[in-house]
């Protein structure tokens, strides 16, 4: 039961993944802000570094927008299912919560592969002894497929 919640560990990783973006955005966004401001420019090329107000802030922003959402894939779909650890088991583990939301479409659909397999199997469970070599042959087989005699 428990593996079909969302751990908590992973519920504030995703609110961290959600304020590292935030953060990102607003430094992104940061540019455009001292673009509209031309004193703040002026301040930078009169420190001898033109391309401050471009390349620092939004490029940091950049790359937190970028890490905040890897931290919120993996706190939604776990280390496995995000695929960032390769182990099919445990990304339905990890994915159990999602899938099961989902009407359970994915672990349902698994499932019921093996449903059909094992009414494969006793299917052909029912087979027949030879009575003259003791090998097991189909239930209908007229002739034995070890010996070649008559089945009966
Ligand atoms: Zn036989």
């Amino acid at each position: 039961m428990a593996k079909r919640q969302i751990s908590e560990e992973r519920k504030v990783l995703y609110y961290i993944g959600m304020g590292v973006t935030a953060i990102g955005v607003i430094l992104f966004l940061s540019v455009f802000v001292r673009a509209l401001n031309p004193s703040s420019m002026l301040d930078d090329m009169v420190s001898g570094n033109p391309m401050a107000s471009f390349m620092g802030p939004p490029l940091i922003g950049f790359i937190m927008i970028a890490v905040g959402n890897v931290l919120r894939t993996i706190a939604a779909r776990g280390a496995y299912g995000s695929g960032l650890m390769l182990d099919p088991e445990k990304a339905r583990e990890d994915l159990a919560p999602w899938s099961s939301m989902a009407g359970g479409v994915i672990k349902d659909a698994l499932e019921e592969v093996n449903i059909a397999g094992s009414k494969e199997a006793i299917k052909e469970v029912i087979k027949i002894r030879c009575p003259h070599c003791t090998a097991l042959n189909d239930e209908n087989s007229k002739y034995c497929g070890q010996c070649g005699q008559k089945m009966i």
